[in-house]
């Protein structure tokens, strides 16, 4: 663990600062993990949260600091408090005896060598959920293949098509194409998404993709990809919760939120491509002509 934050690669940022020496990178992560909150979350994916909900970490920072982040307070500033190793793992044991379903890593990507090493710990006394990879995608291929047999359910973003985009809105002109490996090697490590006979996820890729406004065709792009690159298996959450928070206000073609008719149109290019293993939000009309909606 140590040496993996002397010189800090653990995202793509690279940022090559010693976090042991009180050096901060992009993400705002020191030595130890940071965590922000945690408890029983019921908003997410009907086979993550199912009736009992997803044991959420939310862990404090993130690496792509998006200007719309919704958890900004979480993800920009430094919140929470710092855990040792085995008190992460107390985490995880807690969640597990309040009946959570799932361990659900919100961004963890800059601390999961201590995270790694905490699901270690937490086995050894019998844990045993599912734990769900909750992620930005901008995710290095190193640090995913050292989660190898850690993770059950992936749970990326793929949030960008276009550098222009990624690099206004997260400072990441490398998005995609970072994302897009991550996506994949997610998807070697895992499979397709199975669930029990609860309809609780238990292994496999969900990719979630949040519709901006102004950009139906770069979110087309994305579902294209998919597509061409990971169908029929893998499961997509459509998002379009979208509103216009944090630094939003500054950038005027996104300080709105998204149209039915944006949403709709989203929706029916995902069908064209002749797929119905999605997840959408009841935003819309069209959530009658898919399975699940949250
Ligand atoms: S994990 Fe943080 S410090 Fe390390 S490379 Fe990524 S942003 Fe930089």
């Amino acid at each position: 663990m140590e040496d993996s934050i002397k010189y800090c690669g653990i995202c793509p940022r690279g940022c090559r600062v010693d976090r042991g020496s009180g050096a901060a990178g992009v993400c705002g992560g020191g030595s130890l993990p940071r965590v922000s909150r945690y408890g029983l979350h019921h908003g997410e994916e009907p086979c993550l949260s199912g009736t009992r909900g997803s044991g959420t970490v939310f862990f404090s920072g993130c690496s792509l600091r998006c200007v719309f982040c919704q958890n900004h307070h979480i993800s920009q500033q430094v919140s929470g408090r710092e855990y040792q190793t085995h008190e992460l793992a107390d985490i995880f044991l807690e969640l597990q005896s309040s009946g959570a379903h799932n361990l659900n890593l919100v961004t963890a990507t800059h601390f999961a060598p201590s995270v790694i090493e905490a699901l270690t710990i937490a086995r050894q006394v019998g844990f045993r959920l599912p734990v769900v990879y909750n992620s930005s995608g901008y995710e290095s291929l190193e640090t995913l293949r050292s989660l190898s047999g850690q993770v059950d359910v992936y749970l990326p973003d793929l949030k960008y098509y276009y550098p222009e985009s990624s690099l206004r809105y997260s400072s990441a002109s490398d998005y995609f194409e970072h994302a897009a490996k991550a996506v994949l090697e997610m998807y070697r490590q895992v499979g397709p998404l199975s669930v029990d006979k609860s309809g609780i996820a238990v292994r496999g890729l969900i990719i979630r993709h949040l519709l901006l406004p102004g950009h139906l065709e770069e979110s087309k792009r994305i579902i294209d990809w998919i597509a061409d690159n990971l169908y029929p298996g893998v499961w997509v959450s459509l998002m379009s919760q979208y509103t216009p928070v944090h630094l939003a206000r500054k950038y005027p073609e996104i300080n709105r939120t998204v149209t039915l008719d944006e949403y709709e149109q989203l929706l029916d290019h995902f069908l064209e491509r002749g797929w119905d293993t999605a997840f959408i939000q009841e935003h819309s009309s069209a959530s009658r002509r898919y399975i699940p909606t949250f």
